[in-house]
This record gives structure tokens, sequence and C-alpha cells, in this order.
């Protein structure tokens, strides 16, 4: 069992350090929030006093933060410096592509294996260790992480090399985010063509408008009773981190040259959501700003 330094226990990062602990790995942690340590002590996790002092001793080295920024300065900052030499280091954080492949350079620079290898699936996942995992790297390092990423995951992809994993997420959820948006409309013109919406479901769940946000996250209460329309759109999958997975999305069409019209107006729809009240609600609370915005007929 591998000896694991954990710098990130949040929403995410707490439930996945607690799946290592299970696994039976020694796991010890680090994060700028009290609440968030404790409660990842309370599975067992050691607390250190700063993030070099969580990887010093550590065989592999795990960080789930929020954003490129967070994940460049941990590194450069302290997981550098303080890691023993030629240790693993995997970042299940989401973030743009640039920063994961510069992160991935310094690390082989300096002797170290590294994995991009962010997540989805959510708290639920998380907690449940059903993680779809997508993993950047070479052959070497993803063969010695399996052990690890099994903990905390059930479905784990190696996309290929440096910063991979971060690719095939940020294309993932653009998918996601643009869907989600298709069903919404979908379900608003229904209303207006007083088309009910469970009919609506019955034949689209089954018929060529299937997908996820249909099926399993319905933005309309009642088809699918564990959706977050059904609970005044609580997340689930914060609006505001559905607009930053669409700026990732944007900002790496920008960098390598890809035309993503639909996620650009997506995006749009989504800040104006989160701008305009959306903040802290599910993503599929998008349909209340589709009805309200709707032309008058
Ligand atoms: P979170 O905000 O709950 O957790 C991030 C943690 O990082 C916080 O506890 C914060 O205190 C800590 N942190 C920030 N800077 C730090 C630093 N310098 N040193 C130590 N700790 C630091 O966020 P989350 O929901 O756990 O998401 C983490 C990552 O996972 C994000 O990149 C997010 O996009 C991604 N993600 C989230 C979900 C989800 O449903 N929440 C799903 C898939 C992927």
């Amino acid at each position: 069992m591998a000896k694991i330094g954990f710098i990130g226990v949040g929403n995410m990062g707490g439930p996945m350090a607690s799946n290592l602990l299970k696994a039976g790995h020694a796991v010890t942690v680090f994060d700028l929030s009290q609440w968030h340590l404790d409660q990842v002590a309370a599975k067992g996790a050691v607390i250190a006093a700063s993030a070099a002092d969580a990887v010093k001793d550590a065989d592999v080295i795990v960080t789930m933060l929020p954003a490129g920024k967070h994940v460049k300065d941990v590194y450069t900052s302290s997981v550098f410096d303080a890691a023993k030499p030629g240790v693993l280091m995997i970042d299940c954080s989401t973030i743009d592509v640039d920063t994961a492949r510069a992160v991935h350079a310094t690390a082989a620079e300096r002797g170290f294996l590294m994995l991009d290898a962010p997540v989805s699936g959510g708290v639920g996942g998380a907690v449940a260790g059903t993680l779809t995992l997508m993993v950047g790297g070479s052959d070497a390092a993803f063969a010695q992480a399996k052990p690890v990423l099994e903990a905390m995951g059930k479905n784990i992809v190696h996309c290929g090399g440096a910063g991979a994993g971060q690719a095939a997420k940020v294309c993932n959820n653009m998918m996601l985010g643009i869907q989600m948006q298709a069903v919404a409309e979908a379900f608003v013109l229904a209303e207006k063509l007083g088309l009910d919406k469970q009919k609506l479901f019955d034949v689209s769940s089954t018929a060529s408008g299937q997908c996820w946000s249909l099926t399993s996250y319905c933005p309309v209460p009642g088809p699918v009773p564990t959706s977050p329309a059904n609970r005044d759109y609580a997340p689930g999958f914060a609006a505001e981190l559905m607009l930053k997975d669409m700026d990732l999305a944007l900002a790496a069409a920008k960098s390598f040259g890809a035309n993503v019209e639909m996620a650009a107006a997506a995006a749009d729809n989504y800040r104006r959501y989160v701008s305009e009240g959306g903040k802290g609600k599910d993503f599929s609370g998008i349909i209340n700003q589709i009805r309200d915005t709707a032309p008058k007929g």
C-alpha cells in the first residue's frame, strides 16, 4: 500500500481521499480549509501543516484543486521542491490543457512521473468510488498509478500523452453543456406547443433526441425523479462550474484553432444565467433562463 500525499480535499477531493484510505493507503492531506481537513481526518487521514509537508514522504501525490492557477502555484511553489525524487504525481483537477502540459513538462524536467486525470461523475461518484477518470501521461506512469486510480474510480481510460485527460474532459463537458441547452429549449418549445412534458420524455428518451441531459438529468421536474429540477435546481453540478468548463473549451478552441460556435452560444447563455440569479443553482436551471427570455409571440 502506498504513502499518498493529497492536496485539495474539498467536495470532490475529500471523498476521493477517503476512498484511498478505505483501500488501505496511508494518506496525508493538506487544504486551506480546516473544515474540509477535519472531515477527512475523521476517516483516518493525517493532517499536514503545509502542501510541502503533505508530500515530503509520499510515494504518490494527488491534487484536486479548483483551477489551473491553483495547480500551477501548488506544484511550482511546493510540490516539485518537497517531493522525493522520481515520485508519481496525479493531478485530478479540471484545468486548461496548456497549464496541464506546462506542469507535465516541468515534472518531466525534474525527473518525476506525472499524469493529468480529471474526473467525471460528481460528488455522488466521488463518494461511491465510481468516477470516470480520463488520464493523460506516459504508459509507465499510467501502469504505476492504476491501483491508486482504481481506488477512486470505476471507468479509467488512458487517453494519450500529457494533457490528453484534460482534452477528453473539456470535449466531454462541452458536449454536455450544449446538450443540456438543446434539451431545455425542446421542453420550453413543447410547453408553447401544448405538449405534455412526460409525453416528450417518453418519446425522446427512446428516440433520436436521447442523451444523458434528458434521461439522467432532465431539466423539468417529474420525468427523472433524481434530477435537480425536482429540488428547485439545487446542485448537482453548479452553473458556474459548467461555465468554467465551457470557458476552458472556448480557450482550448482558440489556442488550437477549432470552430465551436454552438459552444460559444451556450457559454454566453450560462454566463447570463450565472449573473442573473443562476449562481449556486444547478446548470440544468438554464431552462428557466431560456423560458424567461422567450420572445413575446
Ligand atoms: P472545492 O472548491 O470543493 O475543492 C477545492 C479545494 O481546494 C478547496 O477545499 C480549497 O480550499 C482547496 N484549495 C484551493 N487552493 C489551495 C491551495 N493553494 N492549497 C491547498 N488547498 C487548496 O471544488 P471541487 O468541487 O472539489 O472541485 C475540484 C476540481 O474538480 C475542480 O477542478 C472541478 O472543476 C473538478 N470537478 C468537480 C466536480 C463537481 O461536481 N464538484 C465534478 C468533476 C470535476
